[in-house]
């Protein structure tokens, strides 16, 4: 295990917000993340895991928590029965991933190329896009539990994962060092159930497309909208979406009806009597268009979903302006929207 002092966290994020972290831990092996946290245990603070950085905001004034860096890397493929076994060190740029799935003619994470990060962050939220998530190719993942300082193996249902949640997003108590991935051995995606998607590539809900099409067509609509890392795209630094899409009931849909003065309100079915109502159309119903801007942060001028540092931002600017879509869309529309990133050393 590396440690290193006095550590700059903003390089270390895709928002480029944040303050110092006295330590760092960057793990490279497995073994080291008991050492790590046991250093953490020492100095009598915190642990805090940090992955690629494109989920997180973090105070500027810093962490007072020992960082641990994951960094781990290696790649292991087992094929059987027409199925790829994936295993891939929690350090694994997981975008490259993606691209090496594809070439290979491994179908099921094609629809999540272009999203940033590391392998081992993915289950943490449920990483999903374009139709597809991680809950529908995981087979397993291996952890550190802090509990029962072991290392454990957690199946698919041991994570709950829900829509961007699971288990291990509403707890400290595990850190991913492994995650594996069982996909199909085929040149053809996952039936495809997302309308933009299926509109871009030509084909109906709920067929396929050739794998290297499909991730070329979600990467290039990704890109249109700012979400793919660019250090060329001035929009592309954000945190991704910075609101999850609330699911409302029916009272609370005619609510948003309401608020909308009667007009037609998008909306995807999310189970009996729930829907998901896209919270890029709240936002921007509620009085902050694309461009909309605070100070050195701005909602994104290609989503409405997306904060963005124009270089010289400022975390409490960015939560500022977050707070007040937050009350916005609460006043017109009465949803409490909630924040996707994890805040870490602030709150919003
Ligand atoms: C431009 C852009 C587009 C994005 N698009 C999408 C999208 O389409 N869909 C989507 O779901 N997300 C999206 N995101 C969000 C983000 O990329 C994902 O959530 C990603 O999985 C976070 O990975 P990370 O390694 O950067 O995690 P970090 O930001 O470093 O960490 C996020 C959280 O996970 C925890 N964590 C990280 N690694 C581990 C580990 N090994 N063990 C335990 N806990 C860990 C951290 O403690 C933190 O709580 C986007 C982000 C950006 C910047």
């Amino acid at each position: 295990m590396r440690l290193e002092r006095d550590v700059s966290l903003a390089p270390l994020t895709t928002l480029r917000l944040g303050g110092k972290a006295a330590r760092v831990a960057v793990v490279e092996r497995e073994s080291d993340v008991p050492e790590a946290l046991a250093e953490a245990e020492r100095a009598g603070v915190e642990a805090f895991v940090l992955g690629g950085g494109s989920n997180v905001v973090i105070a500027d004034e810093g962490v007072d928590a020992l960082v641990v860096r994951i960094a781990s890397r290696g790649v292991d493929v087992e094929r059987r029965d027409g199925m790829a076994r994936v295993t891939l060190a929690a350090g694994e740029p997981w975008d490259a991933f993606v691209e090496s799935a594809v070439a290979e003619g491994f179908s099921g994470v094609e629809c999540l190329a272009g999203i940033p990060g590391l392998v081992g962050a993915t289950p943490i939220q449920n990483v999903g896009a374009y139709g597809q998530e991680v809950k529908d190719t995981i087979a397993s993942v291996r952890a550190y539990d802090r509990e029962a300082r072991a290392f454990v193996d957690l199946t698919p249902a041991d994570c709950a994962f829900g829509y961007r949640a699971s288990r291990l997003k509403s707890t400290s108590r595990y850190v991913v060092v492994r995650v594996t991935f069982e996909l199909p051995v085929k040149d053809a995606s996952a039936p495809l159930r997302y309308a933009e998607l299926t509109r871009a590539l030509g084909v109906a809900e709920g067929e396929t497309a050739p794998l290297a099409r499909v991730r070329e067509t979600v990467v290039a609509l990704r890109r249109s909208k700012g979400m793919v890392l660019d250090d060329a795209d001035p929009e592309s630094v954000s945190a991704g979406s910075f609101f999850v899409n609330p699911v409302v009931d029916d009272a609370g849909l005619a609510r948003v009806v309401e608020g909308a003065g009667g007009v037609e309100v998008p909306r995807h079915a999310a189970g009996e009597g729930r829907w998901k109502v896209p919270a890029a159309w709240l936002i921007e119903r509620a009085g902050f268009a694309r461009g909309f801007a605070a100070g050195h942060v701005h909602v994104s001028k290609r989503h409405a979903l997306a904060l963005v540092n124009d270089g010289q931002g400022t975390t409490r600017e960015l939560l500022a302006l977050a707070r007040d879509i937050q009350r916005g869309v609460e006043r017109r529309f009465g949803v409490v929207l909630t924040p996707e990133p994890v805040m870490v050393g602030c709150a919003i």
